[in-house]
This record gives structure tokens, C-alpha cells and sequence, in this order.
């Protein structure tokens, strides 16, 4: 597979203190660099994501304010993990253990200049433990662990050695220091999402007017054009960028087992074609649950409907919002592709090099409303039940949807009645057929039953 061009590094303007989607400012200055951890796919912190890091920064460092303008980037690990960027700095990490199911905030050194002034707990003293250890003193003391006299619970800690202030993790009476330094409180300017919108126009105008300029390219003098219009995002970006450039038939499939709010959201967003999948339930008694490694789902629920629908009608176009940053699946995608499934199709991305940013911001410029699944907690909206979902994502579920969620898991546990115990389901390691490596440690390590042959 070629790699796509993605960007890996995004550009910030620290005068207006938001993220840029060139290199330069509407104001006219340079961004200056950051480097992302893969897979780069940066995204606005939405409501509930701001709430939650404003809670646990307060917990456990009684810090009240957090930044206006946070970043997240969702990389790899056991469940969410999120690169966390803020004023222009990698500013922490946010996961979620699915084993114990509480988050953490884990703040960088380079959030120190927010957050010195602002903490008042959560900071252990390391000074004397430095001057009375000779091993320690007079030397770099980064990545070393310290013997600490602490109250506090295990956890990020943020360290002071006399003049100094660092990060590190504590854990049974030692701090293991990550990184030390001099640290000079900053204060940053004020700035929000508007002013992003506003400081970033003429790159969405570009990336406006190129994306309608090639759906008029590759529909002009076509007999049949539509979108596939799923109540996300993407799709919401791709329909506004496909109706600029005339395109009128949009579709919406309808799986049967979509979140209440999809449904109430894509009721008012005048689709004019509704489609049905075909019957979850009756096809999960034979099959299973679906799994990120088996997603019969999407041919049964999402497939199959579609090709029902344009039997007979020739070669189609249809626009969608599929995005190379989405997924390592999806990071192949060509500019135009016909549907493997149903040949008839060719399926156009017009925002297949755009980052959720680019998707979040164009939607904020053409004030278009999105899921408030968004909102919500969800980074992804897809069905409720869907295995690609993350299990903090099934948190949410459960207490947005209790009723959807003991269903899900009363069929879980019929389906694989004692040959795996609770923890396998309530953990989401039902999510795959074959566990990847990281999930088989879990469960080692948590001594989680798992059952034969996956
Ligand atoms: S959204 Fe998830 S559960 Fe629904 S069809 Fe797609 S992969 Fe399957
Ligand atoms: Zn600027």
C-alpha cells in the first residue's frame, strides 16, 4: 500500500494561541511546530471531554482552569489513550483503563508553565530526599525513581526539588521522575474556537472550493449521484461539500441498532432516502457478536441495503466521507474507488486528506449541525453495540442508554454462556475473534478467562 501524505506534525499560532490548519496564521505569523504521535487524526476536546480532564485535573491537582483550545489525538494502547496538545505544547496524555474503568491524566512537562501557578495538591517535594541521597545529587535525576514520604494516592504526581519542578509517577513509596527542569509560569492568550474558525478561513475556503471542484469533477454528466450520509461527521461535511456542488440524492441506512440521538439528528437533516438494514439480532444468534476482526455487520446492516437499492440502475457515484487519518484501513483510500461489494458503485472521498480538525472547524465555518453524540463523549458514532467502539465509549453507553446497554451485555453473556468469565465481556474483550497481543497481556496479567480459540 502507498503511504498517503498525511501530516504528521500540526502548526500552532502562539499569538492567537489556536491550532492552524497550514503553516500560517489569519494573522499572519508562523505557527510553530508540533510533532504528533500517530495517527495524527487531531481533534477539537468536545464538552464531555473537556469536563472530564477539567474533573481530573481538579481531583487530583486542584487545578480549576484548564485551557480554552485543547487538541486530542487518539493513538494506540489498552483503551483510550489520547495525546492531549494545549497552547501549543503536548500537554498530557488522557486514558481509560477498561479493567478498572477510571481515567487518568497524565500532564507533560511541558504543562508545567499552566499549570505551576494554578496546582495546589498532587505536588510531592523531592528536596530533601535529593540532598539526603549523594546518588542523586549533582546529577541528572530524569527517569530516575526516588524515595518518597507521600500521602497522596498512587498516581501522576508533579515534583519540586528546590527550584525545580518536574512530572513522575508514584507508586509504592518512590517517585519514578519523567522530567525535570526549570519551569516559568506562563500566561497564554485567550482564545476559543471561534477565533480558530476565524484565523483558519482562507484554509477552509481552499479546502472547500478543491473538495466541490472534484465532486463536480467526477459527477458531472453522471445519471446517478448520491450521498451516503451516515449522521457522523464526516458524512455531515461530505453532504454540505456534495449539495455546494449540486448533488441532491443523499441516502441514510438506518442499521436497526443506532443511537436514539443519530436517529433524532438525521431526522432533521432533510435525507430524503431512508434505507434498512437487515435484521441484527436474528443474524447475531447464528454468527456471534460482531468483532473488529469479523464485521459481518457492516455487510448485513449497511452493505447489502445499498446494493438492494441500486439493482438495476447502472453505474452510480456516490459521495462519501471516508478519511485516510481514520484508520490504518483506511489510510489507502484513492481519491475514487469502486465498491468491492457492488461493482456499480464508484465511491468518490472528497475529504479523504482532511483531519477531524479540518471536518470539526469547516463544520463550525458553515455552522452546520452535527451528532451530538459528539458532544456527548463519542469520538466515533457509528452503531451502539459496534466493536470498533472504544469500552470508555461503552462506559458512556451505559450511561446514556442503561436499557441498550444491559441488552448488549444479557446477549454477551448468553452468547458465551461459562466459557469465558464476566471480566472477558465486562473488560470488551469480546471485541475480537482473535485477541492482539496487548489484550492477551491484559488478560494475563488480570488473570481474565478467555475463551477457546480466540
Ligand atoms: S458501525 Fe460498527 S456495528 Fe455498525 S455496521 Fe459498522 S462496524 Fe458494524
Ligand atoms: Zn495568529
Amino acid at each position: 500500500m502507498v503511504n498517503p501524505p498525511v501530516k504528521s506534525v500540526l502548526y500552532w499560532c502562539s499569538e492567537c494561541n489556536i491550532p492552524l490548519l497550514g503553516r500560517t496564521c489569519g494573522c499572519g505569523r508562523e505557527g510553530r511546530r508540533i510533532a504528533l504521535n500517530r495517527p495524527y487524526d487531531v481533534r477539537p476536546a468536545l464538552k464531555t471531554d473537556m469536563d472530564l480532564m477539567r474533573d481530573l485535573l481538579a481531583r487530583r491537582f486542584g487545578c480549576r482552569e484548564i485551557p480554552t483550545v485543547i487538541l486530542l489525538n487518539k493513538t494506540g494502547g489498552l483503551d483510550r489513550n489520547d495525546q492531549v496538545i494545549a497552547n501549543g505544547e503536548r500537554f498530557g496524555w488522557l486514558t481509560f483503563d477498561p479493567s478498572s474503568k477510571e481515567y487518568s491524566f497524565d500532564p507533560s512537562f511541558e504543562a508545567l508553565p499552566f499549570l505551576v501557578p494554578r496546582i495546589t495538591k498532587g505536588i510531592v517535594d523531592i528536596t530533601d530526599a535529593l540532598q539526603r541521597d549523594p546518588s542523586l545529587s549533582g546529577r541528572r535525576i530524569g527517569g530516575k525513581r526516588v524515595r518518597v514520604k507521600s500521602t497522596l494516592p498512587d498516581g501522576t504526581v508533579v515534583v519540586r526539588a528546590g527550584s525545580l519542578w518536574g512530572v513522575g509517577q508514584q507508586r509504592d513509596g518512590h517517585v519514578r521522575i519523567k522530567q525535570i527542569g526549570k519551569v516559568t509560569p506562563c500566561t497564554y492568550p485567550e482564545s476559543d474556537w471561534d477565533l480558530a474558525v476565524v484565523k483558519n478561513t482562507q484554509a477552509l475556503k481552499n479546502l472547500e472550493r478543491n473538495a466541490v471542484r472534484f465532486i463536480r469533477q467526477h459527477t458531472r454528466d453522471k445519471p446517478c449521484v448520491n450521498v451516503s450520509y451516515s449522521g457522523g461527521k464526516d458524512s455531515t461535511a461530505a453532504l454540505e461539500l456534495a449539495r455546494r456542488a449540486g448533488v441532491e440524492t443523499a441516502y441514510f441506512i438506518d442499521t436497526g441498532m443506532e443511537f436514539p440521538e443519530t436517529l433524532e439528528f438525521v431526522g432533521g437533516m432533510d435525507i430524503p432516502i431512508r434505507l434498512h438494514g437487515r435484521d441484527f439480532w436474528e443474524k447475531a444468534k447464528e454468527a456471534g457478536p460482531p468483532a473488529k476482526d469479523n464485521r459481518w455487520c457492516c455487510e448485513h446492516l449497511k452493505l447489502q441495503p445499498v446494493k438492494d437499492w441500486l439493482s438495476g440502475t447502472g453505474e452510480c457515484v456516490t459521495v462519501q466521507g471516508n478519511r485516510w487519518y481514520e484508520s490504518f484501513v483506511r489510510a489507502g483510500i484513492p481519491a475514487v474507488s469502486k465498491n468491492p461489494f457492488n461493482p456499480g458503485q464508484v465511491n468518490i472521498s472528497p475529504i479523504r486528506n482532511w483531519r477531524a480538525l479540518e471536518v470539526f472547524l469547516y463544520m463550525w465555518w458553515r455552522k452546520l449541525p452535527y451528532n451530538p453524540l459528539y458532544d456527548l463523549g463519542f469520538e466515533r458514532v457509528g452503531c451502539w453495540m459496534c466493536p470498533a467502539m472504544l469500552e470508555s465509549e461503552f462506559r458512556r453507553v451505559k450511561e446514556l442508554h442503561p436499557d441498550l446497554h444491559k441488552k448488549w451485555m444479557k446477549f454477551l453473556r448468553e452468547w458465551f454462556t461459562d466459557r469465558a468469565d464476566d471480566r472477558y465481556l465486562t473488560c470488551g474483550l469480546w471485541r475480537w475473534e482473535a485477541l492482539p497481543p496487548k489484550m492477551r497481556e491484559l488478560s494475563a496479567e488480570r488473570k481474565i478467562r478467555i475463551p477457546k480459540g480466540r
